[in-house]
């Protein structure tokens, strides 16, 4: 058991647990060995939890030399079961969440400095203290951590204004394969200097190194955010509407929340103390938010006027204007409500998929139509970021029948995802690949991508322990 004593030496003994001590709390153990989901179940030698970036490195070159498997866990809110180990038990679990400080608040550079472990709100209130803006926003953004939304390279509700993750990254402290601290900690804006490796680990999904550090971009606070939610007589209109907000309202669109009447309709039911502000009498319905630097009375105005005009115009069946952040806050917590809802009514199979905007509407047709004649009475739970061109595609199973629909969880993947390539598509716009969609990449990525993705993984980790069996195998590692 040298492997133990030496992670104890490194990071103290009561930062590693490996389950066998009589006095192991097994609840503790199993909400780091299975995913939120409770889809993924793994184990692990060790789980450990250093405390800054001398100890992740001095535990990667440990397990390099005891060529033990490393995976990361942040937050543990991943989709895909990233952050959960194999079933073999052979690798170390290293949780980043005691690598947990805000480093530094710049706010003539307009930068965040703050160690991976942090939890999105975290950094999102250290920049609110400073009267800057964070925005990267998401539902789990209590317990996610950013080392994990980097690694995923996480969206979210404001990427239509403000990008994704790596939008908003300018710089990252990685301990690598061999366990050398990449320090590329830099606020720069501007950095040409060869190969762009800040890019390369973030979306990896822990499979090429750990993230320990990031320095961020902030924004300004709005001074103003008027909220409103609409409703269409189809999805047509919805993105006839999603191009008029954008010339109404230009830079200062921050968010085009798309969610079919099924969506508010489980809300409803499960959460009846919520007030549903419209009747359900639409098929689509959008959460659209402004957020504007000028007066309150200026972007009120110019909001009132894009909806009326698209009233008007017939693009909208109906519109509730939230009066008061509390309103707004209200019709975002409806929207962030469906996950939970969703789990509620039932289980069901999750895609995060992507297409051309201008092609959505099609592709949710004829999904539709190829999904009932494949499993009739299948339930469509379609929402997400339309502005991005990103759905939360999902399929719940019909009433009562939720062992059998999931275990052809398969067979629903590959139609939805042909799909998906037959309209020039992704098949994961936001939550990764992990071990969910590992072994369907390759069918859905181009031949090339997937050898140089290969090339990589094996130039950056020889050895293979970095996050094994997730994102892509590399032909010499046996997983
Ligand atoms: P984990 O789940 O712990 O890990 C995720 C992956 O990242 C794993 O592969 C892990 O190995 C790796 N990893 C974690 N930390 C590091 C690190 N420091 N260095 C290297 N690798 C690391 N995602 C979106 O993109 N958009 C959304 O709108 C969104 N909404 C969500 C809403 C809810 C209610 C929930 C539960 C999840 C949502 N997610 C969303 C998914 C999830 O929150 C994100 O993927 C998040 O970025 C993961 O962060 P985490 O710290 O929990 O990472």
């Amino acid at each position: 058991m040298s492997l133990i004593k030496d992670l104890i030496s490194i990071v103290g003994e009561e930062y590693v647990l490996n389950g066998k001590g009589k006095d192991t709390d097994q609840d503790e153990l199993a909400a780091y060995l299975t995913d939120w989901r409770g889809r993924y179940t793994g184990r692990a030698q060790a789980i450990v939890r250093p405390a800054n970036t001398q100890e992740v490195a001095d535990v990667v070159k440990l397990c390099a030399r005891y060529e033990v498997p490393i995976v990361t866990q942040g937050g543990n809110t991943g989709m895909c079961g990233g952050a959960t180990p194999s079933n073999k038990g052979d690798a170390v679990l290293l949780v980043t969440t005691r690598l947990n400080h805000i480093l530094n608040v710049d706010t003539v550079n307009d930068t965040i400095t703050v160690q991976a472990g942090c939890i999105l709100q975290q950094v999102q209130e250290a920049a609110a203290k400073q009267d800057r803006l964070f925005p990267l926003s998401l539902g789990a953004e209590g317990s996610c951590t950013i080392g994990g939304n980097l690694a995923t390279n996480a969206g979210g509700t404001q990427v239509l204004r403000y990008g994704n993750a790596r939008d908003l990254a300018l710089g990252l402290e990685v301990v690598t394969p061999e366990g050398e601290v990449l320090n590329g900690l830099r606020s720069l804006r501007k950095d040409n200097t060869g190969y762009d490796l800040r890019n390369l680990y973030i979306g990896s999904e822990g499979t090429l190194g750990i993230i320990t550090a990031a320095t961020l971009k902030l924004y300004p606070q709005p001074v103003a955010e008027c909220t409103a939610l609409v409703a269409f007589e189809s999805l047509d209109d919805a993105l006839y509407m999603l191009n008029y907000s954008r010339k109404g309202f230009a830079s200062k669109l921050e968010g085009f929340e798309l969610m079919s009447a099924y969506c508010l309709q489980i809300v409803n039911e499960c959460f009846p103390e919520q007030h549903l502000p419209l009747s359900l009498d639409h098929p689509w319905y959008a959460l659209i938010h402004m957020a504007d630097s000028d007066s309150e009375e200026q972007a009120r105005a110019t909001f009132q006027r894009v909806l009326e005009e698209a009233f008007n115009n017939d693009i909208i069946q109906d519109a509730v204007l939230a009066e008061s952040i509390q309103q707004s806050q209200d019709l975002w917590h409806l929207r962030e409500s469906i996950p939970l809802a969703e789990a509620i009514v039932g289980k069901g199979i999750k895609n995060d998929i992507s297409v051309p905007i201008s092609r959505i509407a099609p592709f949710v047709d004829d999904t539709n139509t190829a999904l009932q004649t494949w499993y009739p009475g299948v339930r469509h739970i379609i929402f997400g970021h339309l502005g991005d061109g990103n759905l939360h595609y999902n399929i719940g199973a019909p009433e009562g029948e939720e062992e059998g629909f999931l275990a052809k969880q398969e067979e629903a993947f590959k139609i939805v995802f042909d799909s998906v390539t037959d309209y020039d598509g992704s098949i994961s716009a936001e939550h990764g690949i992990g071990q969910l969609k590992k072994d369907m990449l390759p069918d859905y990525k181009d031949e090339v991508e997937i050898s140089v993705m290969r090339k990589i993984k094996r130039a950056l980790d020889p050895q293979g322990l970095m996050n094994p069996g997730k994102v892509i195998d590399s032909v010499d590692f046996d997983y």
